[in-house]
């Protein structure tokens, strides 16, 4: 059948075109009453489905054209609408002679049987198709418009109620819009501050972090740092903890002790303590305890019995550390000191053995000494006699002599004068080793002024200028051998010089631990050959003619001098004088 169907919305137009042209129709379409009504007259159309409200010529205007028309008032009309539902609607919809009015929406299912139903009654001819049209136009338009006003009415009402919606869904939305932008900003502040803090905390973390690597680094330098000190050094460094067990050893202790650390952490006492000399285990083990007990310093040197036998020395020192715990651990060092020990042992032996020797030779001089008394003394006697009986042969038959005969005599008498001399000096020499003076405290300036006394006919014959620096010191010494000394030295410095005016000068200088003494001439001088040869026994330097003397002077300076713990020496050139100097310490060697 061929359809016409009238709407003014195209989308609606389509969805009824493809319903009908799938149930097998032929649809022509209009889209209002106007163009409708032309197309009807030109086709012959089977039947009308048309909307109601539409532009230039509505619905009903199209049906009451169609009812009131001849040729076209027998097509069956279907009014398909979704605005005019009312009772009052449909009734003047079918008082126009419409055959059906159905109302959106409605499914294609039911459309089709309610078209289909349509149809069936239009070919049956139970069509009303006598129903009286609405004749009258002013009945007709009065009808028309009063359902048109009251359609427009509706609709006003509906718009002004889905305006009131609309307003309140609007304010609804605005105040919706504003929590939400509020609770936008409240988010974003929020946001803002979390990520403030998030920033900084990650710095500080960032900077903790790189704190920490850096201090990890630092540790892990000071660590390796400390295991490259622990490897190299020759020392043994260990660690033990408050029960005394070995905690850690470094690895070199095998090459002192022959064990390794791992058998030492496992042997336990057997491996340290049991092989400690068993003269030096007590002081071990006190001071040990004492450590781990008090916290007291540990400083021992003891023996151990190395793995292969051999024993060997160790210093050994350790300090306490508090654990957290509160108990204390061990941290310690040793070395091997066995050539240290073996050192001082060698020391011990020959220090012993020169004690003996020296103690040998006191003994041996003392003997000489003695030996020398005796034999002066006692060669003095038979001395005197050949001095004086050769007096008396030269006396008494000098005069029978010839020159020859008394030439020898005077020679004999001049030897032992000599031998005299000699043999009292040599007495001399040996007292000072033998007889101990007792010490005084002395003014050397007094001192002084007694040996001038004693060389006062000497220092006048040679007119010797003396000069003698003031305030010299008061020391303690033997007075009468220490002006010995001073006496020797002068009477040399004026014995040994050669010039128009002698000069001699005493002096004095201290310093912390002694004061020397000086006595300058500016007489014939010692060629430096005899500096030291001048102070052995009967040594004598040129002629003897001219320079009395036996050559023990200066051998009795010197042992006088030792014996008060000082030295004595000379500084001396040849032709322009000599200066002896000696030293006497300021407190008293122990004999
Ligand atoms: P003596 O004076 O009896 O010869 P000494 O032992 O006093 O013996 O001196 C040893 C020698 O040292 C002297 O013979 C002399 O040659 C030399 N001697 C000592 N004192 C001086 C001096 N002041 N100047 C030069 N020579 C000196």
């Amino acid at each position: 059948m061929k359809i016409l169907i009238v709407d003014d919305n195209d989308e609606n137009l389509y969805l009824l075109e493809s319903l009908l042209t799938g149930k097998g129709h032929e649809v022509v379409s209009a889209s209002n009453g106007a163009e409708a009504l032309e197309k009807l007259r030109g086709d012959s159309i089977g039947m009308i489905i048309s909307d109601i409200f539409m532009p230039k010529m509505d619905g009903f205007q199209l049906c009451r054209e169609c009812k009131q028309d001849d040729g076209l008032r027998e097509i069956p009309f279907v009014f398909y609408t979704a605005i005019y539902t009312d009772k009052k609607d449909e009734e003047f919809a079918l008082r126009l002679g419409a055959d059906k009015i159905i109302v959106k929406p409605v499914d294609p299912e039911r459309f089709t049987e309610l078209l289909e139903g349509v149809i069936a009654n239009s070919k049956k001819g139970s069509l009303p198709p006598s129903r009286a049209p609405i004749g009258e136009e002013a009945v007709y338009l009065k009808e028309y418009s009063e359902r048109l006003i009251r359609k427009l009415e509706q609709k006003v009402q509906e718009l002004e109620k889905e305006v009131a919606q609309r307003k309140l869904a609007e304010e609804e939305l605005k105040a919706i819009n504003e929590t939400l932008e509020q609770r936008v900003a409240e988010r974003t502040a929020l946001a803002e501050r979390r990520t403030e803090e998030l920033t900084r905390s990650n710095a500080e973390l960032e900077a903790e972090v790189s704190e920490r690597k850096q201090a990890e680094q630092a540790v892990r330098k000071s660590e390796e740092r400390y295991r490259s000190l622990v490897a190299n050094i020759p020392d043994v460094v260990w660690t033990t903890d408050s029960e005394g067990n070995t905690s850690f050893i470094s690895p070199n202790v095998e090459q002192i002790y022959g064990y390794t650390p791992q058998e030492i952490y496992e042997g336990g006492d057997r491996v340290w303590f049991g092989r400690i000399h068993p003269d030096d285990i007590e002081k071990v083990k006190k001071a040990y305890e004492t450590l781990l007990a008090k916290g007291k310093k540990y400083d021992v040197e003891y023996r151990i019995k190395r793995k292969d036998g051999r024993w060997i020395w160790l210093h050994d020192r350790a300090i306490a550390t508090r654990e957290e715990a509160g108990q204390l651990h061990a941290d310690g060092v040793f070395s091997d000191i066995t050539e240290r020990k073996r050192a001082e042992e060698d020391l011990k032996a020959l220090n012993e053995s020169l004690e003996q020797r020296s103690e040998e030779l006191a003994r041996s001089n003392a003997e000489l000494e003695d030996f020398t008394y005796v034999v002066s003394h006692d060669l003095k006697e038979p001395l005197r006699g050949i001095e004086a009986f050769s007096g008396f042969l030269a006396a008494d038959y000098g005069d029978r002599l010839n020159e020859k005969g008394q030439e020898y005599i005077s020679v004999l008498r001049g030897n032992a004068v000599r031998m005299s001399a000699l043999i009292e000096d040599l007495l001399q020499l040996s007292r000072v080793g033998r007889v101990q003076q007792e010490y005084a405290t002395v003014a050397v300036d007094s001192l002084l002024g007694s040996a001038r006394r004693d060389l006062q006919f000497a220092l006048e014959e040679k007119k010797v200028d003396l000069r003698i620096q003031p305030d010299l010191p008061t020391i303690t010494c033997d007075e009468v051998r220490i002006k010995q000394v001073f006496t020797n030295l002068i009477s040399n410095a004026i014995k040994f010089n050669d010039k128009q005016q002698p000069v001699v000068e005493i002096a004095c200088h201290e310093d912390e631990t002694a004061y020397t003494f000086s006595v300058r001439d500016n007489g014939i001088g010692i060629d430096k050959r005899y500096h030291e040869k001048i102070f052995g026994i009967f040594q004598r330097l040129g002629p003897r003619e001219g320079y009395e003397g036996t050559g023990a002077g200066l051998t009795i300076c010197r042992k006088i001098v030792e014996a008060h713990g000082g030295k004595i020496w000379v500084e001396s050139k040849v032709g322009e004088g000599s200066t002896f100097s000696f030293t006497i310490p300021k407190t008293r060697r122990q004999e």
